[in-house]
């Protein structure tokens, strides 16, 4: 942990329409910790996470870093069609391109060990062939975080990951995740706290505006005192 700040928020405001997602959000993450954002359904992770990859411009606020490009990605719901016929392996090398992704690419040997480094770090080796459309939820969902890892993105940023896992596959992900810190920033959006809060360095509560803590010990206080989660 160093005391870099990676990703400062400052009074953002971002508004579907006539909806405000979230206004007067302000924080900072520093390099190398695990950060939570926690809060209700439909209290504006997701569109904090957006905002965060670049994904989404704010209305009003600043946001740092202004382009997004080193930053992996794991969104809530798969972004791509999972009949597509693709194998572990092409989907994590696609991990390795940088911006444009070309079908038919040739991959080189630094970014096939890279792909492959990854699927093993996730669990996934023996997998490597396997048709996407042929995984479980949380084989996929690994996948996918291979596919987050094998870029050279210093921050991760996972979307409710534990969306589509068991008890078991989500504590070997945070477990995972806990490792990976010493490397990278991570930044975790959910709404099942407790697992969570053994490995987080630092919480954000967010329901429409964001509320900061120090440490996750301080908000389990504030919801043992009947605040929404
Ligand atoms: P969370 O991830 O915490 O559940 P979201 O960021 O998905 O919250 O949603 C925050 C608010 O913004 C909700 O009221 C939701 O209905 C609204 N919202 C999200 N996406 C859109 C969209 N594409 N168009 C209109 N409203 C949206
Ligand atoms: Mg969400």
């Amino acid at each position: 942990m160093s005391n870099k700040n990676v990703i400062i928020f400052d009074d953002v405001r971002y508004c579907y329409g006539e909806v405000c997602a979230i206004q007067n959000v302000s924080f900072s993450i520093k390099e190398k910790t695990l950060t939570v954002l926690i809060g209700p359904n439909g209290g504006g992770k997701s569109t904090i996470i957006k905002l965060i990859t670049g994904l989404l411009k704010p209305g009003k606020g600043n946001i740092v870093p202004e382009e997004s490009a080193a930053i992996g990605y794991v969104a809530q719901n798969p972004w791509f069609d999972v009949t597509f016929p693709m194998t572990v392996n092409d989907m994590v090398l696609t991990g390795t391109l940088n911006h444009k992704v070309k079908l038919y690419n040739k991959y080189t040997q630094p970014q096939k060990q890279k792909a492959l480094d990854a699927i093993e770090l996730v669990g996934l080796n023996g997998f490597e062939n396997r048709e996407i459309s042929q995984l479980s939820g949380g084989q996929l969902k690994r996948a996918v975080i291979a596919r987050a890892l094998s870029s050279n993105a210093e921050i991760i940023v996972l979307d409710e990951p534990d969306s589509s896992l068991d008890a078991k596959s989500t504590q070997e992900l945070y477990e995972f995740l806990n490792q990976l810190k010493k490397d990278k920033t991570i930044i975790i959006a959910s709404h099942h706290i407790h697992n969570l809060f053994d490995i987080a360095d630092s919480v954000i509560y967010i329901n429409n505006e964001a509320q900061e803590y120090a440490s996750p010990i301080e908000l389990e206080e504030k919801l043992k005192g009947g605040m929404a989660i």
